[in-house]
């Protein structure tokens, strides 16, 4: 985008195409993010962020309805940040010199909430590789041969040497955790522009463990990643829990993930729109096939 009339020019250019979500990135301005948030709202559209140049904040002052990526992308703790201005290292290194019961984050946790702005945690994209899977959410046979092998020589050569992403991958958990508690709406995705270790479906299902490593109970982490994402998008009276009047998009597990919530990963039948598919033939069938051209 080349300023906010180009930014509002867009906006609407989208949604006249049906778009119906908006995402700002990084280098994003205030009047960049206004632009977009007037028009979008102008038609009852919603506008996320993953941002950098404006801080958390800011964002919600300017009327903001999601931030991506948890408090990974928050710039709020930078001291003497240049307004408008992204310096993603120096941002980083101040989430990592926060400490984990910060009151200054307590307080943008509250403003947050206060101005209904929820939150997307996406803690896959962040997992640390000490002692952990390759590949998230056991997706490591999934990739073509030459990635696994790439994928597990980065991984090995990681092992104990990722301290500092360990110390701030905990904390960022707890902040999630604090933010829900407060009564924040938390939603759950993925990201798959990391490392090359998320990779749909299984990064999803170990989002949801990743909560439940964080402090949620199985049940809430669950709802987290149903009910909440449904809210956030204006659909729980059609998806987002099991109820009748509602689609029936089921998955069967053969399992109880609230006694162990990697009981998850037992997946029998995934049901979408009435057709029943075989899970493990599905999981079979993409085998070494992630990578592809
Ligand atoms: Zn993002």
């Amino acid at each position: 985008m080349k300023g906010p009339e180009d930014a509002a020019a867009s906006t609407k250019f989208w949604a006249d195409k049906g778009c119906t979500s908006f995402k700002m990135y990084m280098h994003a301005t205030r009047a960049d993010l206004a632009a977009v948030v007037r028009e979008a709202h102008a038609r009852h559209l919603k506008v996320t962020g993953h941002l950098c140049a404006i801080n958390y904040r800011e964002a919600a002052e300017i009327g903001i309805d999601n931030l991506e990526h948890g408090f990974m992308a928050s710039s709020d703790f930078l001291a003497g940040k240049a307004a408008d201005a992204c310096d993603y290292p120096a941002a980083h290194q101040a989430l990592q010199r926060l400490p984990a019961g910060s009151p200054a984050m307590a307080d943008l946790i509250k403003y947050l909430i206060s101005k209904n702005v929820a939150l997307t945690s996406t803690l896959p994209v962040f997992e640390p590789y000490t002692g952990r899977e390759v590949v998230l959410g056991g997706g490591l046979s999934a990739l073509i041969p030459q990635l696994q092998a790439r994928e597990t020589a980065t991984w090995q050569a990681n092992q104990g040497k990722d301290t500092a992403s360990v110390a701030l991958f905990k904390k960022e958990q707890g902040w999630e955790k604090q933010f829900y508690d407060a009564g924040g709406l938390l939603v759950a995705g993925t990201d798959p522009t990391g490392a090359g270790r998320t990779i749909a479906g299984y990064a999803n299902r170990r989002q949801v463990e990743l909560l439940v490593e964080g402090g949620f109970t199985p049940l809430q982490a669950i709802k987290i990643c149903t009910l909440n994402g449904a809210k956030y998008l204006g659909r729980d009276r059609e998806i987002g829990t099991i109820e009748a009047g509602k689609r029936a998009d089921l998955v069967l597990i053969n399992g109880d993930p609230e006694k162990d919530i990697h009981q998850l990963r037992q997946m029998e039948i995934v049901f979408k729109q009435g057709v029943g598919f075989d899970s493990p033939k599905l999981f079979e069938s993409m085998k070494e096939k992630v990578g592809l051209n």
